[in-house]
């Protein structure tokens, strides 16, 4: 939301540096731009290697948008930061940085709120709010970035779509996003490094196959079957599991990128031993990988955690059925680690 002037963090390296240009400046401007924007610049004053004229026609037409901490959490362990970040419009989003051995993980929001509906999910509780622009995605990497240093070991290697918001619900935005944190001018992650996760919306999933942005495909399903998966998702009305699953298939098949199905367990309701053997079938022939992520209880449902004997007998069942399988290491427990809890326990605390 930047009124008039455009946001610089959202353009594409070509796009800024045609924007120089038809300032009537050289495009190594445009280049020097780019050089300072992902260092955490927060005006083009900073940008001390470019003339004072070139720096006043950039502040004339854009702003370098920006994510405002204004809480941060860390776990116990000190492996998981969660960040709450306002909007210049006074929005909040949340993004949690996860310190793992093979390097630092950014999960980042693309919406504020979102419309899903998933029963287990707390940033849908208030529904969709809007879109994220581009610019405010980037800005999420930056300052993770920022705030852990920017040097090769400590800044941010990998990133997860799995914030607040489903992702393919804003396509266009989150298709550009890929493409900027990817280029070598960008942010410079690999295609590889980064992992979208969709409840499953299945003809943008079969879009995104076609993109040439052959990232990691991460498919929340919890259930195995359209009546129980219609209890815990509302979208399962619109897309039925086969759908779904057979979308995951064809994505694999575009881009050979492995392709990860999310499942919570929750007591009682998707964890019982007939269910894994259900999703075991369905998954048959499909080299794809299963994650069981026992469900982090949040104040407003009444779902309970699974008990330790339920999760072992479910993970072992779709074992011993030949499918890859892995309980999450679960981290952030005691900051609130579900998406959209530390905002909601924000609001809250303002509210009293
Ligand atoms: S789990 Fe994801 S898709 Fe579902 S409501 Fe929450 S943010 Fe939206």
């Amino acid at each position: 939301m930047t009124g008039a002037k455009v946001d610089i963090l959202g353009l594409m390296p070509h796009e800024i540096i045609e924007g120089l240009q038809e300032m009537g400046e050289q495009a190594f401007r445009g280049k020097q731009v780019i050089s300072w924007l992902y260092k955490g610049v927060n005006s083009f004053e900073d940008m001390t290697n470019l003339p004072k004229t070139t720096r006043k026609k950039l502040e004339d037409t854009y702003i370098i948008g920006s994510v405002k901490q204004i809480d941060k959490r860390i776990s116990k362990k000190g492996d998981t930061i969660k960040y709450l970040c306002l909007l210049a419009d006074h929005n909040i989003i949340e993004c949690v940085v996860m310190k793992y051995n093979y390097g630092n993980t950014l999960c980042l929001s693309t919406q504020v709120g979102c419309r899903m509906g998933c029963s287990f999910c707390a940033s849908t509780k208030q529904g969709l709010v809007r879109n994220l622009e581009v610019g405010e995605m980037i800005a999420q990497v930056v300052m993770a970035n920022t705030q852990l240093g920017q040097t090769e070991e400590r800044g941010i290697r990998n990133i997860v779509l799995m914030g607040s918001g489903e992702p393919l619900d804003n396509y266009d935005n989150v298709i550009k996003f890929l493409r900027l944190v990817h280029h070598p001018e960008g942010l410079n992650i690999s295609y590889r490094n980064i992992t979208l996760s969709t409840c499953g919306l299945v003809p943008n999933m079969i879009k995104l196959a076609q993109e040439n942005v052959p990232i990691t495909l991460s498919i929340s399903l919890h259930a195995p079957n359209d009546e129980l998966r219609k209890k815990i998702m509302p979208v399962a009305s619109a897309y039925k599991v086969d759908e779904v699953i057979n979308a995951g298939r064809y994505y694999f098949e575009k881009t050979g990128r492995r392709v990860t199905f999310e499942y919570s367990l929750i007591d009682r309701l998707n964890d019982n031993v007939e269910d894994a053997r259900e999703l075991a079938h369905k998954l048959k022939d499909f080299p794809c990988h299963v994650n069981v992520i026992p469900i982090n209880e949040i104040d407003e449902v009444l779902y309970k955690r699974s008990s330790e004997a339920r999760i072992q007998a479910f993970v072992n069942t779709l074992k011993s059925l030949g499918v890859h399988v892995t309980r999450r290491r679960e981290l952030g427990q005691d900051i609130e680690g579900a998406c959209g809890q530390l905002k909601r326990s924000y609001l809250d605390s303002l509210e009293k």
